[in-house]
């Protein structure tokens, strides 16, 4: 019987809207949610890398990884389900960051990303302004501004919360359209994401695809097309709205990433990259706990590709972090010999706890401690000498 419900359960979260399903954020599922990974994959361990060695090497480049919605539950549901590894585990160096915002304890993602994006905290559902709502120069302003190159990979719509708190400037979030026009003037050289209809089937029939076309981008709208192009100007977006679940879209996050960092390698100034996991977050609204553990596990895959290729260039610092938990997931029980997991979600919307820092080469000792997620930015732009 109970595996029964559960399957009804997360048949039911499947075919509704995550924004129907945010709005009915107040009953959280009751019973136990399971989850078996079936096939686990191996994780290889990345050599040449060591506490010590990493403090000798210049930061040149930074690439952001942003798991929506992904605090230590999220992680250690994903570790129990590959039979107990991740590529997570081999971050030399952790933290832990508090996630307020400006005008409330719990945050979303327009505050989070922002307070990380700008040093700034700011009010609920703000993207890239001060709680007055004043635009605010963000890590992908200030980099392009000194020369490097820049890039933006997201498994949701560019215009979404995370994306746009680096990418544009709105006092609200649900404000997409406005939001895409941002583009136009955010320079940042490559881009890979969804939510096309923003950009093409807007209220005020404008083409922001051929207005971006005509300001130097080579527009794009196939994840195949992105693979083969070596342009250094790259608007990428794939899908009218987010792009699949993880099962569903396979690897595509994990090698759009990838070519995102050897694009942006090419053009030879260093670069700051953010790359967001973005639908564990949707997952847990959904209280999707099968859902969340394949987005974590997608995102940990790409973190271990990262992790290669930064090991190979020997001058980029890998961060990985959160902008909130998302659901207040608990571990109830599980095995690490099978991969089975099950827990309980407590709210269909975030929780208040801190969520950790993972860092990686040159520059990952000045990420421990307990700091607020603005800090993120500061150590970000002195690293990278950006101040
Ligand atoms: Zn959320």
């Amino acid at each position: 019987m109970r595996s029964f419900r559960i399957s009804v359960l997360v048949a039911i979260s499947s075919i509704c809207s995550p924004a129907a399903l945010i709005a009915q954020t107040e009953q959280p599922v009751k019973d136990n949610l399971q989850y078996t990974l079936q096939v686990p994959y191996p994780v290889q361990q990345i050599t040449g890398v060591t506490r010590s060695s990493v403090k000798k090497k210049r930061v040149k480049n930074v690439i952001l990884m942003i798991g929506d919605g992904m605090g230590l539950s999220q992680v250690s549901a994903a570790w129990i389900a590959n039979r107990g590894q991740l590529y997570l585990e081999q971050f030399t160096h952790t933290g832990l960051s508090k996630t307020t915002a400006a005008n409330k304890l719990i945050t979303d993602s327009g505050a989070g990303a922002t307070a990380m994006a700008s040093g700034q905290k700011t009010i609920y559902h703000a993207v890239g302004v001060d709680t007055a709502g004043r635009d605010l120069a963000t890590l992908t302003d200030i980099a392009r501004q000194k020369g490097l190159a820049t890039g933006i990979v997201v498994a949701c719509s560019l215009t979404d919360a995370t994306p746009a708190s680096f990418a544009a400037n709105n006092i609200d979030r649900e404000e997409e359209e406005e939001i895409a026009t941002d583009f136009l003037e955010s320079q940042v050289d490559i881009l890979f994401g969804g939510g096309r209809r923003y950009f093409n089937r807007r209220k005020d029939q404008r083409n922001l695809l051929q207005e971006l076309t005509d300001k130097g981008y080579e527009v794009l709208s196939s994840t195949a097309d992105f693979l083969n192009s070596r342009q250094s100007k790259i608007f990428a977006v794939v899908e009218n709205g987010q792009l699949e679940t993880a099962p569903k879209r396979g690897p595509v996050f994990q090698e759009a990433s990838i070519h995102t960092l050897n694009l942006l390698k090419a053009q030879q100034k260093g670069f700051f990259a953010l790359l967001e996991g973005s639908r564990i977050d949707d997952m847990g609204h959904m209280n999707n706990l099968p859902g969340v553990v394949e987005e974590v596990l997608d995102f940990d895959q790409t973190i271990g590709r990262v992790l290669k290729w930064a090991a190979a260039d020997g001058e980029t610092l890998v961060i990985v972090t959160a902008d909130h938990e998302t659901g207040g997931l608990t571990l109830l029980d599980g095995e690490l010999t099978t991969g089975r997991v099950s827990g309980k979600f407590s709210t269909g919307g975030h929780s208040g706890v801190m969520v950790p820092v993972y860092a990686w080469g040159p520059g990952a000792e000045n990420f421990t401690g307990i700091y607020e997620n603005t800090a993120l930015f500061n150590k970000i732009s002195a690293l990278l000498k950006l101040k």
